[in-house]
């Protein structure tokens, strides 16, 4: 059976490229970038050359990237090496609908005795500026606010709150996990402190991300213990990840916009299909802000978790916006911060493509999805007979 692959913003593909171009680094060219010698020197030119091709897609200098292993190493690095950096300063704020590797670690903060303020969002998923101003004040050490979300691909107005934000002595992170390589970034021209990204979702391998860090930007280091990344994260490099991730931007970089082009036309066709071919099913998020590969569709009065299993007799990959939380099935909290109903809420599937997919593919899935979705609504005991 065929793997139909949308499930891009859970994991993507490692470009053929890219495992070409990491393959020597596990068996012959193994040294650590550290060493004096020549066989370890050659990987410390290999890092650096991953290093400004990863610069080159943000727009920013090389040696503002600090390799991490994840995205989710890059978001606590931003958040706790921030506070650490202002001891003075005990006000975080940040959105309700963060990815839970920015919201976890605000929820720890404020159980240590930090202020934490999560801003709401509206239907469309859309943030309020001016709650956000208001809530600017001396105390107020790190803003941090997504580039784009992961379930519904929304994208925030994130030039906008910088201008709010800068000129204030705080800092103001972004997890752009989502946005890196999708949209194009010019970090040079952004008041943009912090930026985190992750190479699994750009079609690097897992296991490897990075943390843009504005020069001058006031940062105390997460992981102590060695030298590396300048002093700035100690542990022994991922090269295999680094340089993958270094080939991913370059790949990335390489006509993003026609790329994008390309996967919005798929994403659209997809959706239009579905939301006229289904009855009573509707799109979450803003239609007009968002991410080109992003659709999250409600299913009302059926089970997310129900239409994944049925897709997956197909080969389609998709994901539900509910997770599996000690055995009660609680809907997505950005779904919810957004006030979606609790029936639409429950069926919800995100489709995410990639530049892999293609229009077979899409016409694959509109001939499959319809079908899957009458028969559930037939076994709904929430459906009127
Ligand atoms: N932030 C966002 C918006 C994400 O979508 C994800 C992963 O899904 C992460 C952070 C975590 O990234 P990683 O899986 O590299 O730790």
């Amino acid at each position: 059976m065929k793997t139909v692959y949308f499930d891009n913003n859970a994991t993507t593909k490692v470009a053929e490229e890219v495992a070409e171009e990491i393959q020597p680094y596990f068996c012959r060219l193994y040294g650590n970038p550290s060493s004096m010698h020549t066989f370890g020197g050659q990987i410390s030119r290999k890092i650096t050359h991953a290093r400004s091709q990863v610069a080159a897609l943000l727009g920013c200098e090389p040696d503002e990237i600090i390799f991490t292993s994840c995205g989710t190493e890059s978001n606590n690095t931003a958040i706790k090496g921030t506070l650490a950096a202002a001891p003075d300063k005990r006000k975080i704020i940040t959105s309700r609908v963060e990815h839970p590797a920015v919201l976890a670690v605000c929820r720890q903060l404020e159980n240590q005795g930090y202020t934490v303020i999560e801003l709401p969002v509206d239907k469309k998923g859309r943030l309020d500026l001016n709650l956000l101003e208001k809530e600017l004040d001396d105390q107020t050490a790190l803003v941090t606010i997504m580039y784009a979300n992961n379930e519904t691909g929304t994208i925030f107005p994130i030039e906008k709150i910088t201008e709010i934000v800068t000129g204030r002595g705080i800092t103001f992170h972004t997890d752009a996990v989502q946005v890196a390589g999708k949209i194009p970034l010019n970090l040079a021209k952004s008041n943009i402190d912090l930026l985190s990204l992750s190479g699994h979702k750009l079609h690097a391998p897992k296991g490897v991300g990075a943390l843009y860090a504005r020069k001058g930007t006031r940062l105390s280091p997460f992981m102590l213990g060695g030298h590396q990344e300048a002093g700035r994260r100690a542990g022994t490099e991922n090269v295999p990840g680094i340089i993958g991730l270094g080939k991913a931007c370059e790949l990335a970089a390489k006509n993003i916009e026609q790329q994008n082009a390309r996967v919005k036309h798929l994403r659209d066709k997809l959706e239009n299909a579905i939301l006229k071919k289904c009855p009573d099913s509707r799109l979450n998020g803003d239609k007009e802000n968002r991410l080109p590969n992003t659709t999250n569709i409600s299913f009302e009065y059926i089970e997310g978790e129900a239409i994944l299993l049925m897709l997956d007799k197909f080969g389609i990959c998709a994901s539900s916006g509910s997770a599996c939380t000690s055995g009660s099935l609680e809907p997505s909290h950005v779904l919810r911060a957004m006030g979606v109903p609790f029936t639409a809420a429950h069926g919800s599937i995100r489709f995410s493509l990639s530049r892999y997919n293609t229009e077979e593919e899409i016409d694959y899935a509109i001939e499959k999805i319809p079908p899957v979705i009458e028969k559930l609504r037939k076994l709904s005991p929430f459906v009127a007979k």
